[in-house]
């Protein structure tokens, strides 16, 4: 019988929000260990929280963006352990009534668009990070992450593939970017996914799944839900109950081991939390923040094809990013009569390059500008697209312009039809077997000397020049 997988995921969000949520200590990343701390996100006794208005914005703003319920009125909570990164030996956190709930988000899949459904958002502040040491049995605390304000968003059970989560996670992490409420940096641990999995039989009620942590990268993702899949119906073929856990991916190994069972998952002993207000909103506050909705990729998509005439697929590369759109808005800005080419050149000759670097357009030596100046001159034919992309090479490497290029090394296009002719008849009269066999009717060598007066011009000649003088000439 066929096995039917199911995923759930939980993706905490850090909001971009300048001061954490609850105090006004700075969220800036990477600063001297415990120098952005201050007695309330220390967990100090007797300090009291007060709400991050700029976090709540950014969490209905993704809330908005996704179709969900914005709870006019939503409560915060305590959730308890005890852990060495968390002095107040609890987090505030949002149980039986989050900010947002319902929603969805489309995915690409092979069988097209697929919809997949959002259970809740709610808000909650980060922990500090333990750090430990190499050497000794030393563990360092840094409370600087201590009260950064997260999003968790948690989706309903509709995923069937590790590629779907894949799919969903990528779709998410470029909608959060493109609201401008994370960074979503995986690396700075700015967007942590959990993944809980379970098989069944098609039709079947759902299975006892497995809850994967510490999938810092996509690529982890689909391994370890891969790891997973085959894990539990392995156990369930050999007769076996998957039991229901918290597993944590070993990246450097490719494998998963159980970190702690249901029986021994902490009760959290939630209560309500007493510090806080009920959070409350007015319709009127929810509608302005819908009204800075910005541009989303799937809409921006659309004006591309329309706007501009790209395929879809152009379309879709060039809306991956936020940058990487208005870096394509810029460029045809400076060359509006050339949007295509513009695209082929962004998408395909520069980005292709960047990756080699394996960079992204934030990290472009050549900005939109620069790059127009390379287009120009295709389009007014100094310079074929086969030495076009010398010069972007050239460009790329030294950072100079296209034209301060092309001088330099003398790379203008031969449009002159008499200098073209000169070379035609010096290529004529050194294959003059050719020229005698085309004239008998082998119309294919047509190729050869192109090729010919090509090589004899080091790619400079203007090849529709080169063409249609050719023709001329060989006629005879
Ligand atoms: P908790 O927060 O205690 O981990 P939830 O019931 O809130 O548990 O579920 C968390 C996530 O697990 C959600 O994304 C949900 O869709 C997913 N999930 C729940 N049951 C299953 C299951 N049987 N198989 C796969 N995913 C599941
Ligand atoms: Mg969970
Ligand atoms: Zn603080």
């Amino acid at each position: 019988m066929s096995w039917e997988v199911v995923i759930g995921l939980e993706v905490h969000v850090q909001a971009n929000t300048k001061t954490k949520a609850f105090c006004g200590c700075s969220t800036a990343f990477g600063a001297e260990p415990n120098t952005q701390t201050c007695p309330v996100c220390l967990g100090m006794p007797g300090q009291l929280p007060v709400l991050n208005r700029e976090a709540v914005d950014k969490s209905v703003l993704t809330g908005l963006a996704i179709n969900a319920e914005i709870n006019l009125e939503s409560k915060f909570d305590r959730k308890n352990y005890f852990y060495p990164d968390l002095p107040k030996g609890y987090q505030i956190s949002q149980f039986p009534l989050p900010l947002v709930e319902g929603g969805h988000l489309m995915i690409p899949t092979a069988e097209g668009e697929k919809r997949i459904g959002v259970t809740r958002i709610h808000m909650e502040e980060d922990a500090g990070k333990s750090m430990h040491a190499d050497t000794g049995n030393v563990s360092h605390i840094d409370l600087n992450r201590s009260g950064v304000p997260l999003m968790e968003i948690v989706s309903e059970p509709d995923m069937r593939s590790a590629d779907e989560a894949v799919a969903y996670l990528k779709q998410l992490h470029q909608l959060v970017r493109f609201l401008d409420v994370s960074g979503a940096d995986m690396e700075k641990g700015q967007f942590r996914c959990d993944a809980n999995v379970s098989v069944r039989h098609p039709g079947e009620p759902l299975g006892t799944r497995a809850e994967l942590k510490n999938l810092n990268s996509f690529r982890f993702i689909k391994q370890a839900i891969e790891f997973e899949v085959i894990r539990q119906i392995e156990i369930i073929e050999d007769g076996g109950k998957v039991v229901q856990e918290t597993r944590l991916w070993d990246s450097a190994r490719g494998e998963s081991r159980s970190m702690r069972s249901k029986e021994e998952t902490h009760d959290y002993r939630d209560f309500p939390e007493p510090d806080l207000p009920p959070l409350r909103l007015s319709k009127q506050e929810v509608d302005s923040i819908r009204a800075g909705m910005p541009e989303l990729p799937g809409q921006m998509r659309v004006r591309f094809e329309e706007e501009f005439g790209l395929s879809a697929y152009d379309a879709d590369v060039l809306t991956t990013s936020r940058e990487l759109a208005a870096y394509y808005e810029d460029l045809v800005a400076a060359v509006p009569e050339d949007p295509k080419r513009a695209a082929n050149w962004l998408a395909n000759e520069l980005l292709g390059r960047l990756k080699e670097r394996s960079e992204d357009i934030t990290a472009s030596p050549i900005g939109p500008k620069q790059l127009a100046g390379l287009i120009k001159r295709i389009a007014d034919n100094t310079i074929s697209g086969k030495i076009a992309k010398d010069v972007l090479d050239a460009m790329l490497e030294s950072g100079q312009g296209a034209d301060a290029i092309i001088e330099k090394r003398g790379l203008k296009q031969i449009t002159d039809s008499s200098a073209i002719d000169a070379i035609i008849q010096q290529v004529m009269s050194d294959n003059s077997d050719q020229v005698e066999q085309y004239r008998a009717g082998k119309d294919r060598l047509m190729g050869f000397f192109v090729g010919q007066v090509m090589q004899a011009t080091r790619g400079k000649a203007n090849p529709g020049l080169v063409n249609q003088r050719l023709k001329v000439l060989l006629k005879g």
